[in-house]
């Protein structure tokens, strides 16, 4: 696996130069992430606490971490003094929990919102009426430790591009809308996840700022062994 070629190759075919890349490490050994970060990438997504605790301390210090997966309220703690962006928060208990434990540290947690944009049924994520509710309420109004920095959606898993450049638009859109509109002061929506190593040129196509690589960066993760 030459990841630093991987790497070329992807950049090139950005059709946003200005989108982030992030490296998805999860399930990777540490020499493929020392391999990226020598070819310049600092940003690495992970999506459980065990690995990210476990890969960090042997990362240089600039490295910068994304909890990109479905985030446990008890292991919140774990990775609150350093993350630098939760990608996946998926619910309001969850983002009380993060602003506690960020509370309890003093720092403030940057966060995005998941929003659910897929047809299937098993991925996570707000919907529409859980947001609403969420920003109505005064719990939300009195969060003092998350800056909410933007949204994250996944697209289904299918061939069918007209399907995803779909969900990828409608999670724009809802970014646009909630852009105009007069929130409270920690959030400050300048991030769009979206796009992963089968649909990021769509998804950059489509407003994307932000994109979650792995595969065709590091080659494909064998779970079996994990
Ligand atoms: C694994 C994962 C990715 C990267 O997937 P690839 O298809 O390997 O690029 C992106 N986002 C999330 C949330 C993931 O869990």
């Amino acid at each position: 696996m030459d990841i630093k070629a991987n790497l070329q190759t992807v950049k090139k075919s950005f059709i946003n130069p200005d989108c982030q890349l992030i490296a998805v490490s999860k399930t990777k050994p540490l020499p493929d992430l020392q391999k990226a970060y020598a070819a310049g990438i600092r940003d690495f997504g992970e999506n459980k606490v065990q690995e990210i605790q476990t890969k960090q301390p042997e990362m240089p210090a600039d490295t910068r971490w994304h909890m990109i997966g479905h985030l446990q309220s008890n292991k919140i703690k774990y990775i609150a003094p350093f993350v630098h962006l939760i990608h996946g928060v998926d619910s309001f208990k969850l983002l009380k929990e993060i602003n506690k434990q960020g509370k309890k540290i003093d720092r403030t947690i940057p966060i995005l919102l998941q929003m659910h944009i897929a047809e299937e049924e098993s991925k996570f994520g707000f919907d529409g009426s859980d947001l609403e509710e969420m920003l109505a309420s005064d719990d939300f109004a009195a969060l003092s430790h998350v800056q909410i920095k933007g949204l994250m959606g996944m697209a289904t898993f299918t061939e069918d591009v007209a399907q995803i450049r779909k969900e990828f638009r409608s999670l724009k859109s809802l970014f646009d809308s909630l852009k105009a509109r007069d929130l409270p002061r920690f959030v400050q929506l300048q991030e769009l996840s979206m796009g992963m190593s089968g649909d990021y040129r769509i998804a950059q196509e489509e407003g994307s700022t932000m994109v979650r690589i792995g595969s065709a960066i590091f080659g494909a993760r064998n779970y079996s062994e994990t």
